[in-house]
C-alpha cells in the first residue's frame, strides 16, 4: 500500500521539486502498510510507520509516474487523447483501485 501513501502524501510533490512533502522534521504517520497496525518488523512492532522523506522515494518511477496519470485522470486529463473507452483497460482498472485506496486513507496525527 506504500503506493497509494505516496500518491495521497505527495500530492504537491512534482518534476520541480518537494513541496508539502514529509520530511524528517515534520514526518507523516501512517498506520503501517505491512501488518496493517498488528505489529511487524517493518514497523519494529509498533503497527505505525514513520515517513520522514518524500514519499516518492518509496515509489519507482513507473508506478510514480502512473500515480501523476491517475491523478491527473481523476481531474479529468486522460493519458490518451480521448474519453473512458479510449484509454488502456489496465489503466482504468489501476485508476478505480487507487482512486478509492487513496480516498480511504487519512494521515494520522502524530503522537
Ligand atoms: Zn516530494
Ligand atoms: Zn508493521
Amino acid at each position: 500500500m506504500m503506493l497509494t501513501w505516496a500518491g495521497k502524501l505527495g500530492t504537491g510533490c512534482g518534476p520541480r521539486g518537494c513541496f508539502d512533502c514529509p520530511s524528517e522534521r515534520e514526518p507523516a504517520c501512517i498506520k503501517c502498510p505491512v501488518c496493517d497496525q498488528a505489529g511487524c518488523d517493518a514497523c519494529g512492532d509498533s503497527g505505525m510507520f514513520e515517513i520522514d522523506q518524500c514519499p516518492r522515494r518509496y515509489v519507482d518511477g513507473f508506478y510514480w509516474e502512473l500515480l501523476r496519470f491517475a491523478k491527473l485522470f481523476k481531474r479529468g486529463t486522460p493519458p490518451i487523447q480521448g474519453g473512458a473507452l479510449d484509454q488502456e483497460i489496465w489503466f482504468l482498472e489501476c485508476c478505480e483501485f487507487l482512486w478509492s485506496e487513496m480516498d480511504a486513507l487519512t494521515p494520522q496525527p502524530i503522537a
